[in-house]
């Protein structure tokens, strides 16, 4: 089965971003938790999520990833911002217990100049912090683009928290075409050779989901800029490798492309196309 959707709003409701999702073509889909800037988190209407559920069972949709905002920081140098951070990752784990078996994505963070040994352990105690054998969520790590002080640009950080946390069997990895090209790994060039590196590092086996982005910038920028499918430097044919590449069948592909909901609807077609 070939999982691909977008990124999109629940501020309708999250039976009505499911419908949305179904009327572009989709079979899966992504959505901000919570204003992707600010702390505020609606109440979940458990009714609304069983209906979403319902929805995605019966039209064969896969995995959902919900996505954490962006701005929290569980490894800054400021104790403040972490626990906002903390208070804000387990918030929204207790809210996805609503909608059960799916996927959680977040952003390591910054170090802020702390180094990245710090900022990994910060991450790893934030997890070990907030993960309970109960929850039926499993957590992923995103791949980053290494801009500023970010941790996760290099397959070693991400692994390296991963073996700090505890109940690491919650745990997974969301790969951002985007942010890798962006760390560095030519996925143009060498796709295969890219996922040999990460199976070695991290293993296949963590790899949850993927971003599929095309980059405004060429590989090793540590910008991230996402682009629309075809129109970065990643082009085309690498997206036509991403979505056939047999370790990545069957993962849920999601497109953060600067789109509108026509945008969108092309580019899962398109991506259909070159999946055939
Ligand atoms: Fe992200
Ligand atoms: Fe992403
Ligand atoms: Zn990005």
């Amino acid at each position: 089965m070939f999982y691909i959707g977008c990124h999109l709003s629940p501020s309708a409701g999250l039976l009505a971003m499911g419908q949305t999702a179904l009327s572009i073509g989709a079979t899966t889909m992504q959505f901000f938790t919570r204003n992707p800037r600010g702390s505020k988190a609606k109440p979940i209407d458990p009714d609304d999520a069983a209906a979403l559920m319902d929805l995605c069972r019966a039209n064969g949709f896969g995995p959902l990833v919900a996505h954490a905002p962006y701005t929290i920081n569980p490894c800054s140098k400021d104790e403040h911002t972490r626990e906002f951070a903390q208070m804000t990752l387990a918030d929204d784990l207790r809210r996805m217990e609503y909608l059960p078996g799916n996927l959680y994505n977040f952003h390591p963070g910054s170090h802020t100049g702390q180094g990245l040994e710090a900022g990994i352990s910060l991450i790893a105690d934030t997890l070990n912090a907030i993960l309970t054998p109960e929850i039926r969520t499993t957590v992923l790590l995103e791949t980053m683009a290494g801009k500023g002080t970010e941790v996760g640009g290099r397959f070693e950080e991400l692994r390296e928290i991963l073996d700090r946390v505890a109940l690491s069997d919650k745990m997974g990895v969301c790969l951002d075409t985007c942010h890798v090209s962006d760390a560095g790994y030519d996925i143009v060039h060498d796709l295969d050779g890219v996922l040999t590196e990460f199976d070695k590092v991290i293993g296949l086996h963590r790899l949850k989901a993927v971003h599929v982005n095309d980059s405004l910038n060429p590989c090793g920028a540590r910008k991230d800029r996402h682009a629309r499918i075809g129109e970065g430097f990643l082009g085309t044919e690498t997206f036509r490798r991403v979505v056939n590449h047999p370790a990545l069948q069957g993962l849920p592909m999601v497109l953060e492309t600067p789109n509108e909901l026509e945008g969108y609807a092309r580019e899962i077609a398109l991506l259909k196309e070159l999946h055939g």
